[in-house]
């Protein structure tokens, strides 16, 4: 079999990053063939095209095709799984709702070229900032595809939140399991470690015994060491996370494709779980069976997490609100 995978912004950093692992096999194993179709606007093809030429080179046995353009059109023909990585970053002087605006002129038509162009059963991930709405923008300018086929990636802040855990008990991050991201992929987002595991244990157990008063360093130590990761990356590389973002795209689309045997996190489109708003695309613990995502129900929310997440999802709701206020929606 041979997947035809479309990544926008294909010329950039993230997207530098992204190609050489598909093509190594890490996304969808050893034994799938891949066709790849790099989307980029015209600034960004030189970049792509020298990102192609290096993908030669790199002689993969799974890489059947490479393609570069920057028509829509032609960059989701066929497409399997997009991958959404290109968006316009907040420039000086921005304000949000340019931004939203911005975006949503970038995410609109990239979402009615996948309903014309992609195959049937595409499955979108979107990467590019800010990745909730954009996505959500994507699905409603999608006409026929599910909105259930896009989603948003949230797994960074999950593995940054599972990482950060593991340091502090001292435990291989392997062995840290079900720390879901609620709501937006934002600084509101909230990494909830209330069922999360250490090799099978309450995390919570093992956490008193180490910082002592569990509430006061989750609020004021984990959360935001997690939410502003990134810009302690930037501080210290001096450019932003790039591999790390490549390596959450590759983790969030092989579980979506292969399943997951325990819980993780994505934006996935809202039915009403947990209170949040239908249509939104929000965070959630979720899992992966037979190539859907699946909302974990049922979980107890204490007063404290439940704040939390109604914090990130009103922040979703304004950003959706902003976008239908442009006429975007
Ligand atoms: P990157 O490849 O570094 O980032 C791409 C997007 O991913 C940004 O929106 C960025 O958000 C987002 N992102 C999500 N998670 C992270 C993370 N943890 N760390 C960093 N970024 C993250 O950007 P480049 O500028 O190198 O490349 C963008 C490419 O997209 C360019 O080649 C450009 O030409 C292309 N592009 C394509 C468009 C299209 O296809 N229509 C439209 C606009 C640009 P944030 O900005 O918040 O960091």
């Amino acid at each position: 079999m041979t997947t035809t995978i479309t990544i926008t912004g294909a010329g950039g950093q993230i997207g530098y990053a992204l190609l050489f692992r598909i093509a190594a096999g890490d996304m969808l194993g050893p034994d799938e063939k891949v066709r790849l179709r790099l989307l980029e606007i015209p600034q960004g093809l030189g970049a792509a095209e020298g990102a192609a030429l290096e993908l030669q080179d790199g002689a993969f046995g799974l890489l059947e095709h490479v393609e570069v353009t920057d028509d829509p059109a032609v960059g989701f023909e066929g497409c399997d799984l997009a991958l959404l990585v290109g968006a316009r970053p907040r420039g000086p002087g921005m304000e949000r709702a340019d931004l939203l605006a911005a975006n949503a002129g970038i995410f609109g038509p990239q979402g009615a070229a996948i309903a014309a162009n992609a195959a049937s059963g595409v499955r979108v991930t979107v990467v590019g900032n800010p990745a909730n709405t954009n996505a959500l923008i994507a699905a409603a300018s999608a006409d026929g595809v599910p909105s259930e086929r896009f989603t948003a990636l949230t797994r960074l802040d999950e593995n940054r939140a599972r990482a950060q855990l593991a340091q502090v008990l001292g435990a291989r991050v392997g062995s840290v399991q079900r720390v879901p991201i609620w709501g937006n992929h934002s600084a509101t987002q909230f990494p909830d470690v209330s069922h999360a595991t250490v090799d099978g244990r309450p995390v919570s157990e093992a956490l008193a015994a180490i910082v002592g008063d569990v509430p006061e360093w989750l609020e004021n130590t984990f959360i935001p060491r997690v939410a502003k990761r990134g810009a302690e990356i930037i501080e210290v590389r001096g450019s932003s996370s790039v591999a790390s973002a490549a390596s959450a795209t590759i983790d969030h689309v092989r579980d979506w494709v292969r399943g997951t045997e325990d819980w993780t996190s994505a934006g996935v489109v809202s039915r009403g779980e947990y209170g949040v708003p239908e249509g939104l695309i929000s965070s959630f613990p979720v899992r992966s069976v037979a190539g859907e995502w699946q909302i974990v129900e049922g979980l107890e929310l204490s007063e404290w997490a439940r704040a939390r997440v109604d914090a990130s999802v009103a922040e979703l709701v304004e950003e959706r609100e902003a976008v239908r206020a442009l006429g975007m929606l």
